[in-house]
């Protein structure tokens, strides 16, 4: 049979795992890009696609942290709670687990570092809004890479514990870099990039802040030659729900667009990279009536200002790429993810 030979010709296990997270992603986000890029879409590049249930612990509609948390620690918890069960024990996150097996970790992201999506991957607290805690958290980690913007959360001035993250993440040996220009020179052996000094503007107006640095983590991972775990956020995809709009929803999709194809290039070159692509939600109930793919045009309906409970997309691609199929739960893309690593409980 041609499928299986195919499929047989690819190692089962992946070296390394990109993880990339569209926030607030539901399948009319996706579709908005695809008929505004008139077919040229790279999320048509992947062979294998599901779906995602993404409630909460406690909620039918999830927010950012309790999403991230379920992708990147297979459990389910309270809204705003970031890596920590709901009787309140941390969860080990997918770039914890990988570090303890001696890959590289890193993310990047187009919103501030110490957001909810990105804290799921190295912090444990009961609530998102705990800043200053989840920055301390990111500085005392044992990640190789991260990148994103909120400088000010890490200065000395704004914080009122009195403490300095860029500080220990000096002394804990990360060169810290604040420009995109510093990011594509800087040769270290761990890399912090604290782009914008709160939270990055929207696309295009910040600049290839997602692109730019996507390409640095991956060049700067597999240099460590264990196999690395990166994640990527399309972080202000979200935004654009929350704000009702359909420009800033496509133009964030076509951000997070390239950098999927960056991603996939890669990848198939490679060949030892699973790529995953998900959602943690869908955010404005968005739903486009009418449309023209051929002048790229899409009309949008928005039916809230929230994030809603509906099912998200998840595509796949890679050596264990065919287990990312069907309906699953959020939490079943890091136990999938476990089982194709061979990482014991
Ligand atoms: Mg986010
Ligand atoms: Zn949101």
């Amino acid at each position: 049979m041609v499928v299986a030979t195919v499929l047989n010709a690819q190692p089962k296990q992946p070296k390394n795992i990109i993880f990339m997270v569209g926030d607030g992603m539901g399948v009319a986000q996706v579709y908005s890009s695809i008929v505004a890029m008139k077919g040229k879409s790279n999320f048509e590049r992947f062979p294998y696609t599901g779906f995602s249930k993404t409630y909460s612990y406690s909620d039918f509609t999830t927010d950012s942290g309790a999403g991230g948390t379920a992708l990147f620690t297979g459990s389910k918890v309270n809204n705003k709670a970031i890596a920590l069960s709901p009787d309140g024990k941390p969860l080990t996150t997918l770039l914890e687990k990988a570090q303890q097996k001696g890959m590289a970790t890193g993310f990047v992201v187009s919103t501030i570092v110490n957001c909810a999506t990105p804290s799921a991957t190295y912090a444990h607290v009961s609530n998102r809004d705990q800043f200053d805690s989840i920055t301390l958290q990111l500085s005392q980690s044992d990640l190789d890479f991260f990148s994103g913007g909120g400088l000010m959360y890490f200065e000395q001035k704004n914080r009122k514990d009195g403490l300095s993250p860029i500080d220990t993440l000096t002394k804990r040996g990360f060169e810290m870099v604040y420009t995109l220009d510093d990011l594509q020179k800087v040769n270290a052996d761990k890399i912090g990039a604290l782009l914008t000094p709160e939270r990055p503007v929207g696309y295009p107006e910040r600049g290839e802040i997602l692109s730019v640095a996507t390409l640095k983590a991956i060049e700067h991972l597999s240099k460590k030659g264990d196999g690395f775990v990166l994640m990527i956020e399309g972080s202000q995809i979200d935004y654009g729900g929350h704000d009702t709009s359909i420009t800033k929803v496509v133009n964030e999709v076509v951000d997070f667009d390239k950098v999927i194809g960056l991603v996939l290039d890669y990848a198939m070159q490679d060949g030892e990279t699973l790529v995953i692509v998900t959602a943690d939600h869908e955010t404005g109930g968005l739903t486009l009536p009418f449309g023209s793919i051929k002048d790229g045009n899409v009309e949008a309906k928005f039916t809230t200002t929230h994030h809603t409970g509906v099912m998200v997309p998840v595509f796949a691609y890679g050596p264990g790429a065919e287990n990312f199929v069907g309906i699953m739960e959020n939490t079943d893309l890091y136990h999938k993810i476990r089982q194709i690593m061979q990482w014991e409980k």
